[in-house]
């Protein structure tokens, strides 16, 4: 049986692992040490979000505005701070099946390209899967440094997936999986499908109602791993 070439993005906070908060964390006290703003983040649910879209609303809200620059000051100040966060958090883990789903669809063979479709910028990413050894399950992806908005960096992983398996995107299926609306939102922005995830801050009667193609509790179980590989 031939199947259709695919491209699977992964989200990562909250749809592959927790970082205890060592995300937000690093955020905060990056903001504080460049801009020494304390509570740029108070109440500011990050979920879904970009990085460069969180420290832009992060740098609005204690300054008035925000310019590329400073962001990427922000970001510069993030990154070692999560490295050593996440070295030190107590709280970091692996949701439920997701060891198991990730393995089974990276050892699905030729026509099938797994990466990440994360707002985290492509360091801060590998970096929160390092812990856990599950970033060299992904070759590639779609990042927060690639772009601000989750739809285009969603449409950049696709492209990177497709040229992976040498096939235009337009032959390919796209499926993404994520924890948020914001996920659901950026596959359907380029006409992908979404499988959820309700390990994040979202239930599933929400990721449904946001307009997922399929919902979960976790990722335990065949039916995930059925559907990312299913015609
Ligand atoms: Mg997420």
């Amino acid at each position: 049986m031939s199947v259709r070439p695919r491209v699977l993005l992964f989200d990562l906070d909250g749809t592959l692992v927790s970082t205890g908060g060592a995300g937000r964390r690093a955020m905060i006290a990056a903001m504080v040490e460049v801009f020494d703003a304390a509570d740029a983040f108070e109440g500011f649910n990050f979920a879904g979000m970009t990085d460069r879209s969180i420290v832009r609303a992060g740098i609005t809200k204690a300054r008035g505005a925000a310019t590329d620059a400073d962001i990427d000051r922000v970001l510069d100040a993030y990154l070692p701070r999560l490295e050593s966060e996440l070295a030190s958090t107590p709280h970091y883990r692996v949701f439920p099946g997701v060891s198991d789903v990730v393995h089974e669809v990276t050892r699905a063979g030729p026509g099938v390209a797994v990466g990440l479709g994360t707002g985290n910028v492509k360091r801060g990413a590998y970096a929160k899967l390092a812990r856990s050894a599950l970033g060299s399950a992904f070759s590639f992806g779609g990042f927060g440094c690639d772009a601000e908005d989750r739809t285009e960096l969603i449409r950049t992983g696709a492209s990177r997936g497709a040229e992976a398996l040498g096939e235009p995107l337009a032959a390919c299926r796209v499926i993404v999986i994520g924890d948020t609306p914001r996920d659901v939102a950026a596959a359907r922005g380029i006409g992908a499908a979404c499988l959820a995830v309700a390990t994040g801050p979202y239930t599933r009667a929400q990721l449904q109602e946001a307009g997922a193609d399929w919902c979960f509790e976790t990722l335990e179980g065949p039916e995930a791993a059925e559907i990312l590989l299913g015609s």
